[in-house]
């Protein structure tokens, strides 16, 4: 079989590899439909996080079971599964919690841009729909596997509801699905930030009230402007980097809250959290206790965050999905292998 591996920062490629089987009984392994590259694939692609050797890269997908081990028992071969980014069992006394993203027996995938994919701990990672999902959920079904999840996120981290105003800093993928959450959680006011005219018209799909093409200093002005002159009840930080968590700190309103989901490099400024009595709370999503409700609303076609994917490839064109998320010419790429149905 075939999938994507990073060799060092700019060079992903398609090679083969070894299929995958079942190596321990919790395992399943599934024919991927479709993959696709994540904002934080790309923190590698630039060399921002080391590339130590080639690793098999990718960490979103659904598909469809192939084979299960002997102690598998909630999904079988046929099933159309998706799993979150981060296998766990959904069963240990931090996933009763809801923290299925520190799960106290965590695993890990091994390269999901790939034409198959062994999924440890089967019973708690995923998710399988009744049948087969019809063609065009596909996309908003695999955004479960991450930046749906991860979106959801930051609007629950951030505490949004029915009485908040939102403002979203970041228009990658993951922004766009908070802007969508925000207004799924009956936010009044959602402002996604956003100076791009294919992104502001994606966030205007998903429900957002008003666009900020502003950024620093102009940019809280803003959304002051449209917050009563105090700022956002709710600022979800979907990027990572320091100038978002600025522009965050700098948008939330005394005692407001951010939800923080974008991979964090460099400082966190909590003196400026401190003194204006701001919450924080987020970290990597715990997809596996969002995933249920999520799909239940995608395969009601209540949200579809599949719309995020603007580019969709054969996974041998896997380089180009990446070059062309990395030069920004795409939100987001999907990947389908090249063969389906073997
Ligand atoms: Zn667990």
């Amino acid at each position: 079989m075939y999938g994507a591996v990073i060799h060092a920062p700019g060079d992903v490629r398609y090679e083969e590899r070894d299929e995958p089987t079942i190596i321990e009984p919790t395992d399943a392994v599934i024919r991927v439909v479709a993959a696709c590259v994540c904002g934080s694939d790309l923190w590698r692609y630039r060399g921002i996080s080391p590339v130590p050797q080639p690793t098999p890269i990718g960490h979103e997908y659904c598909g469809v079971v192939e084979q299960v081990g002997s102690a598998v028992t909630t999904v079988k071969p046929g099933d159309f599964v998706v799993g979150g980014f981060n296998p766990c069992d959904n069963t240990c006394a931090a996933c009763r919690k809801g923290a299925t993203a520190n799960c106290l027996n965590a695993a890990h995938y091994s390269g999901c841009q790939a034409d198959k994919l062994r999924v440890p701990l089967a019973d708690g990672t995923l998710v399988a729909t009744p049948g087969m999902p019809d063609e065009d959920l596909i996309p908003s079904i695999l955004a479960l596997s991450d930046v749906m999840c991860t979106g959801w996120h930051a609007a629950v981290s951030a505490g949004v509801g029915p009485s908040t105003t939102v403002a979203v800093v970041g228009d990658g993928a993951v922004g766009l699905c908070a802007v969508l959450a925000a207004v799924q959680l009956g936010a009044p006011v959602v402002i996604a930030m956003s100076r791009h005219e294919s992104r502001q018209k994606v966030a205007t799909t998903f429900g957002a009230t008003h666009i900020v093409a502003e950024r620093d200093e102009a940019g809280i002005a803003a959304i002051k402007a449209l917050t009563d002159g105090i700022g956002a009840d709710c600022v979800l930080e979907c990027v990572g980097t320091e100038e978002a968590r600025a522009q965050a700190s700098g948008s939330v309103r005394v005692g407001g809250n951010i939800g923080l989901v974008g991979v964090p490099h460099g400082d966190l400024p909590t003196d400026q959290f401190f003194w204006k009595n701001v919450g924080i709370k987020g970290g990597p999503a715990n997809c596996r206790a969002y995933l249920p409700h999520l799909l239940e609303l995608v395969l009601a076609r209540t949200i579809n965050p599949g719309i995020v994917f603007d580019l969709e490839l054969p996974l041998s064109e896997i380089a180009e999905a990446y070059a062309a998320m990395d030069e920004r010419r795409a939100i987001k790429s999907l990947v389908r292998p090249v063969v389906q149905g073997v």
